[in-house]
């Protein structure tokens, strides 16, 4: 959420920002259902001062034993509740219309974001490694998995639906190795470890920024008002709801959960193997920080290293992309993705997003913090994948294996393998 000064100050500039984001708001409007609501309060207020003083002088009439008098004042007033009732109404109806249209309304874009339309359009900032080539007909990772023992899709199929998979015996302890790895790092690193609510609130989904917007990729349990995360960053970020919190340092957090997505719109996309599935698990990196650009672009660099020094340690090829305008969601200010060399795909796939949103989510989340004057300021909040999976695994598993079909385990992952230096079939 914007502040609504900033808004009214920067209007055309917004717009802007909401036709580069391909978001269907209107600025105009927001600003004339604003307009409205000012209005309305303002005659709100003046009436209920008129009441206040009809009130105080019925209260004076009456002791004075003037009943005519203070009869006459108190049809004023039956006037007045019967206007206000109808102001009160009227005034209901545009703070919810004002409110629909303030949650639409998208973070502003960094200066040195790439214009485009889609992903597509995404630059290239930094390679690291080269594709790996194979002196042998390499193998993709749903092969590989399924002869080793770690994967069955059609049982996963038959229980879950599409997009359903089981992991089994190494399958399981490589899912488990690379999120305790990822862990273990940004615990070392002074994050605080976290496990969280994975079931929320509606409020928790629509202050982090994924309500409106992501509601029809969103699992709702209707029975018991309570929607299944796409992520921790909800429950992170909303762990500090409505607080003033001591910033000095900056907050980092850190949640190993499970990720539960509909990927509504994406029927037909990458059905093959577990790049997109509707149930995953991720450690997520979350930061709140002063309410300061600067100090937000170091924290965005250290998250990102975060991810870079993890996939580093599982010795994978990866390029970062600069996020375009057009591929840029509705909150985030600036925003790069890490995509991880795929075999199979004969090109780099998505497996990390490194984010800044500014005061956006904490406006919404209401986290704040006092300044050196002791003024109240909402915190800056970023948050960055540092591992997610089983869409590593792709990776891995391809990148990591050999002619006869077993996989190179990395030095870093050894010791959450039970001490395993390839995986081969049993
Ligand atoms: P996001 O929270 O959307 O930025 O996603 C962070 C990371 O989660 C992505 O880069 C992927 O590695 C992973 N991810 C997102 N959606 C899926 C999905 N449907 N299936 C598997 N992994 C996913």
């Amino acid at each position: 959420m914007l502040d609504i000064k900033f808004i009214r100050e920067n209007a055309d500039a917004i717009q802007q920002v909401a036709l580069a984001k391909g978001l269907n708001v209107s600025v105009t409007e927001l600003l004339e259902v604003d307009a409205t609501r000012l209005t309305l309060l303002r005659q709100i207020e003046t009436l209920r001062h008129r009441r206040k003083t009809h009130s105080a002088q019925i209260e004076q009439l009456l002791q004075a034993k003037q009943q005519a008098e203070a009869n006459r004042h108190k049809a004023q007033v039956r006037q007045i509740n019967e206007e206000l009732a109808r102001l009160e109404a009227q005034f209901a109806k545009t703070v919810q219309r004002y409110t629909e249209l303030m949650l639409l309304i998208p973070n502003i874009i960094s200066p040195d974001t790439p214009f485009g339309a889609s992903d597509a359009d995404n630059v290239e900032i930094m390679r690291v490694g080269e594709p790996t080539v194979f002196a042998f007909p390499a193998k993709d990772h749903v092969t590989l998995a399924e002869n080793l023992g770690m994967l069955d899709f059609p049982r996963g199929v038959k229980v879950a639906g599409t997009r359903g998979y089981f992991l089994k015996n190494a399958g399981l302890y490589l899912h488990r190795a690379v999120q305790q790895l990822a862990l273990d790092v940004l615990y070392a690193r002074g994050f605080t470890a976290m496990d969280v609510p994975l079931l929320v609130r509606e409020t928790a989904m629509e202050n982090t920024g994924g309500f409106p917007t992501g509601r029809d990729q969103t699992y709702h349990l209707p029975m018991d008002q309570k929607w299944l995360v796409g992520t921790s960053e909800v429950p992170l970020v909303s762990y500090h709801a409505n607080e003033i919190v001591d910033i000095e340092e900056p907050i980092r957090l850190a949640a190993i959960s499970n990720c539960f997505r509909r990927e509504a719109g994406s029927a037909g996309r990458d059905v093959h193997g577990l790049y997109r599935v509707h149930q995953f698990a991720k450690v997520e990196q979350v930061v709140l920080c002063k309410n300061d650009l600067d100090t937000s672009l170091q924290l965005f660099e250290e998250i990102t290293k975060n991810a870079q020094d993890i996939l580093a340690m599982l010795e994978l090829p990866y390029r970062m992309v600069a996020v375009c305008t057009g591929d840029l969601s509705q909150k985030n200010y600036k925003q790069y993705d890490i995509e991880t060399w795929m075999p199979s795909r004969n090109s780099y796939g998505e497996t990390h997003s490194s984010s800044i949103l500014l005061d956006f989510q904490t406006r919404r989340t209401n986290i704040r913090y006092r300044d050196k004057d002791g003024a109240l300021q909402f915190c800056h909040s970023l948050n960055n994948t540092a591992v997610a999976t089983p869409r590593i695994l792709i990776p891995l598993l391809e990148n990591h294996q050999r002619p006869d079909g077993s996989i190179y385990m990395p030095k870093a992952l050894r010791k959450y393998m039970n001490g395993l230096e390839e995986l081969k079939m049993p």
